[in-house]
């Protein structure tokens, strides 16, 4: 059955003067009627087992595969992305969170048996993961596939219903997935509910178990505003600046290659895209050089990029503009461009922009640019460049290029950073052992693998009484029991 509530059906539920939403968001009552629908299959799906929880995620990933065609149309006409990075950022990850849920779940539902402490001698005790109930995935545009059926794999191996809302900026996407969870799921279990801000505030205004956002730290505060009025559990995965340290001692070669592709990938609109790069000062020079002949690899010679199907483009005009902002700001502040800003007969086009002798004082160095820029700046003492990211918020990945094992751990362990790869960018993403989160600003809490089962499960301590000494610590305190508390406290100290 469809979960679909596209905006501009007949609203029932109308005020006699015109449709009680805006065109494009989904009704308050429509999304209410929803989540009353998924109290019961909240309550019958805690009893499920690993077994029907796989067989669902089977039924998911099979559905991939048989719909990336339809994927990648969709993914180009939202915002041409190429064909093959569909594959690589939206298909593959969330068939791979799958599989390994699908492998890992049998274990990860298994109740965790834990020691007596000697106070809890003659207990027995473990803890059960237990589904949270109705869940909520909020899901950004800049990856709309991985970013909303990533999380929907651990809340369906985590046992819960789930209201999806995808992001309306890319609505070819939203669609999609709306037909696929139709298609897989009943509504009262899975449902998308497609709009903008204002679906997304009525369904924020519901008492959820659990919400897991995906997006910018501004509309994360709102999601948390919103989660304490019901003091509903929440997972932000956010963004932020991505810093990039480039030590004198770094294979230059390697940085530019990995880095390039980490940053120009989706157009530059990653989350965890290296946002700004502190390279030393000795390799400055070769380094630009490097990323120049890196982008010539990925992207072929400068002109020639607009007409390369291997480079996405910005996902609408809004955000265009933004970007173009940063650029003509900086450039107005004095940074250099190395490459880039070539004009192209596209609405869409950005350039790949590497800039250097950019100040501090440029918007590119206070907001996240998610998008093709890259400002690239110096440092000569380590401590310096430290201190510089160290008095930004923190961010949610961090990168160093170094060979010199020394620079690494100072950087590793004088920093904050949601994740940290070393000698190459984002591939802590992909890897499903590593809880995937930010830290405060970026983020709160983990998704992927064990960590993204986690995030959608209670952890539920269970203590069962066979023969503790318990009731020695209760009233009436006479000689005997006096003596035992002050004994027990005693013996532990
Ligand atoms: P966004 O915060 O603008 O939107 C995300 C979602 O929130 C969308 O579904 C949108 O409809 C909804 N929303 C927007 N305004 C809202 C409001 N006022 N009230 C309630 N809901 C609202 O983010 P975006 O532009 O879609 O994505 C870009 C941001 O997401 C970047 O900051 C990026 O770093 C971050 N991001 C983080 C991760 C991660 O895994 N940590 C991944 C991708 C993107």
């Amino acid at each position: 059955m469809s979960a679909t509530a596209p905006a501009d059906t007949p609203d029932t539920n109308a005020a006699p003067h015109g449709p009680a939403h805006s065109p494009g968001e989904t009704d308050s009552a429509e999304i209410k009627r929803l989540f009353d629908a998924q109290l019961d299959t909240a309550m019958t799906l805690r009893r499920s087992s690993a077994r029907e929880r796989i067989a669902k995620l089977k039924r998911l990933r099979a559905l991939m595969f048989e719909r990336r065609e339809d994927i990648m149309a969709a993914c180009h006409a939202d915002f041409a992305k190429p064909a093959a990075e569909v594959e690589v950022t939206e298909i593959l990850p969330v068939v791979e969170e799958a599989h390994h849920a699908m492998r890992k779940l049998k274990s990860w539902m298994k109740p965790e048996r834990k020691r007596p402490t000697l106070l809890m001698l003659g207990t027995s005790a473990r803890v059960i993961n237990e589904p949270r109930g109705r869940c909520l995935i909020i899901s950004p545009w800049n990856y709309p596939i991985n970013l909303s059926f990533g999380p929907l794999v651990s809340a369906i191996a985590a046992g819960n219903t789930v209201i999806l809302k995808p992001s309306e900026l890319t609505p070819n996407c939203a669609q999609l997935m709306a037909e696929m969870i139709g298609e897989l799921f009943d509504e009262t279990e899975v449902a998308v509910v497609q709009g903008a801000v204002e679906t997304s505030q009525s369904l924020l205004a519901l008492p959820f178990d659990h919400m897991f956002f995906t997006g910018s730290p501004a509309v994360g505060k709102i999601v948390m505003r919103a989660a304490a009025e019901h003091l509903s559990s929440i997972t932000l995965e956010l963004g932020g600046k991505s810093p990039v340290i480039v030590d004198a001692s770094a294979n230059l070669t390697n940085a530019a290659r990995t880095l390039v592709w980490g940053k120009f990938a989706n157009n530059g609109q990653t989350c965890i895209a290296p946002d700004y790069v502190y390279v030393h000062e000795d390799v400055r020079q070769a380094f630009v050089e490097e990323c120049i002949n890196a982008l010539d690899k990925l992207y072929g010679k400068t002109e020639g990029r607009a007409a390369n199907g291997d480079y996405c483009r910005i996902v609408n005009q809004r955000h265009y503009e933004r970007v173009r902002g940063l650029l003509d700001d900086a450039r107005e502040r004095g940074a250099q461009l190395a490459t880039g800003d070539v004009p192209a007969n596209d609405d869409r086009y950005v350039a790949p922009t590497l800039l250097t002798d950019v100040g501090d004082d440029a918007r590119i160095m206070e907001e996240e640019i998610f998008g093709p820029l890259l400002p690239i700046l110096t440092y000569r003492d380590l401590d310096a460049a430290i201190a510089r990211i160290n008095a930004r918020p923190k961010p949610l990945a961090l990168y160093i290029y170094a060979k010199d094992q020394g620079v690494i751990d100072q950087v590793v362990a004088t920093t904050s950073a949601g994740g940290t790869c070393i000698n190459t960018a984002m591939l802590h993403f992909l890897h499903g052992q590593l809880p995937f989160g930010g830290v405060n600003n970026s983020g709160i809490g983990n998704s992927h693998g064990h960590a993204g089962f986690k995030a959608f499960s209670h952890e539920r301590s269970v203590l069962q009484d066979r023969f503790s000494l318990a009731f020695l610590f209760r009233p009436p305190y006479n000689a005997f029991t006096r003596w035992f508390i002050r004994f027990s406290v005693r013996w532990l100290s």
